[in-house]
């Protein structure tokens, strides 16, 4: 008998019918003789809804009374859910992160899991119950309810398997896999059957959404065996797995991109020795991430250093950028906040020379200007205006073939 964890996201759980749906999907599951540990999401919308509202009375709330908040939209669909399946004749228990323990660290709205109790969901499951966890959601040692960040129910269902030793992770969501690119954009995105860790991990933290980061982090890990799926459709969707030998890797596998970044740029910079530091310092000290970082061959014993941050620190970072530009007798702070960041990835980029100056040349031909470029062993990204974000991905996909199996 095989113990899987499955995980319903917002769009599944998004109407009380969508709810109905899935408890019937899971009578289904449950004939087979398997176990069940399920984790939903709130329905779709809702932790919107809650944020706005926190937003409405306090642009920065107090953290920890912002995780009371955002956390309840899950503790509604897990007893919806449950109440489904005992409506069918299904024993079903229901149980929020607290009532759980799953452990977390006390970083409020993106706590890290630390540990999983898993001895009540065990005495569930030998009675033949299925067992529905709120996702999202945790508790820190003091008792603090905690949340995972943004898409944090992957992570709780990953986490959930890796603690019980489950078979397989099941995701649940409204496409029927991991596809070349998101299919919302590109109507020839392909679904992949499989796809590794490590290229899952890049599309993840590229702004693929499909996925939180962190459930792909603890899958690769804890070698949780993980699927995505469609809640509507049957089909095999994709498996992430570990890179096989014997895969014949094509070059590219997926193009990933993020409309959430923004670029700054400090002009004539003396070129010296602890200029960068002077320069991300005072940035990172106000706990803004950076990402992308350049810096130009000095001309005159000057440089223009350019570095991008998330589009919501964007106006944050240039208050403080022309703070720093004074200080250091270098010109202008420049910034641009309609960028996006497009990037192709694939683990047979290790193999395969001329890929990125097939990239360079297919967003020429478009006219596409590259503002920025940054690469790793198996990716390349490339800033360019936000204008250009879908012609932009549309041509790549063209350009690699990936319409193609
Ligand atoms: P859920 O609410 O089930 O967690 P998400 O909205 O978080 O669902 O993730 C599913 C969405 O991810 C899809 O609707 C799709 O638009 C988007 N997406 C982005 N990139 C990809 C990709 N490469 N493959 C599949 N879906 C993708
Ligand atoms: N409900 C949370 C969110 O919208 C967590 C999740 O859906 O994964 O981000
Ligand atoms: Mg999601």
């Amino acid at each position: 008998m095989a113990l899987i964890v499955h995980k319903y996201g917002g769009t599944s759980v998004g109407t009380v019918e969508k709810i109905e749906n899935v408890a019937d999907k899971l009578i289904k599951f449950k004939a087979l003789g398997h176990d069940l540990v399920v984790v939903v999401s709130a329905m779709s919308g809702e932790t919107n809804r809650l944020i706005s509202m926190a937003h409405e009375i306090d642009p920065k709330p107090s953290p920890r009374e912002f995780d009371v908040l955002v956390s309840t939209g899950e503790q509604v669909t897990i007893a919806l859910l449950a109440m489904a399946l005992e409506k069918r004749g299904q024993a079903a228990r229901s149980y929020t992160g607290y009532q759980v323990q799953i452990l977390t660290d006390s970083t409020h709205n993106k706590a890290r899991i630390r540990d999983i109790q898993d001895t009540q969901i065990r005495k569930d499951l030998s009675a033949g119950r299925i067992v529905v966890v709120a996702g999202f959601q945790g508790v820190d040692e003091n008792g603090n309810i905690t949340t995972l960040g943004r898409g944090g129910s992957d992570t709780s269902a990953v986490a959930l398997a890796a603690g019980l030793k489950a078979d397989e992770c099941q995701i649940y969501t409204d496409v029927d896999g991991v596809y070349t690119t998101d299919p919302r954009m590109v109507s020839e995105a392909r679904r992949l059957s499989r796809i590794t860790f490590e290229e899952m991990l890049e599309m993840a933290s590229l702004g693929s959404k499909v996925l939180q980061i962190r459930a792909v982090e603890f899958a690769g890990k804890y070698n949780v065996p993980l699927r995505v799926l469609s809640t509507f459709e049957d089909g095999e969707g994709t498996l992430i797995t570990y890179e096989e030998d014997n895969m014949e890797d094509p070059m590219i596998s997926g193009i990933a991109f993020n409309r959430d970044e923004a670029k700054l740029t400090l002009v004539g910079v003396p070129d010296q020795p602890g200029i960068a530091s002077n320069i991300l310092t005072p940035i990172s000290e106000a706990n803004i991430e950076v990402d992308m970082i350049i810096q130009n061959i000095a001309e005159n014993s000057t440089t223009d250093f350019t570095f991008t941050v998330h589009r919501n620190d964007y106006e944050k970072a240039l208050e403080i950028l022309k703070e720093i530009g004074k200080k250091l007798g270098a010109g202008q702070a420049l910034g641009d906040d309609k960028i996006v960041k497009i990037s192709i990835v694939g683990v047979g980029m290790r193999s395969h020379a001329g890929i990125a100056s097939k990239m360079f040349q297919a967003l020429a031909k478009e006219a596409i200007n590259i503002r920025m470029i940054s690469t790793s062993e198996i990716k390349i990204s490339v800033v360019v205006d936000e204008k250009y974000l879908e012609l932009g991905v549309r041509t790549l996909h063209e350009a690699f073939e990936l319409e193609k199996v």
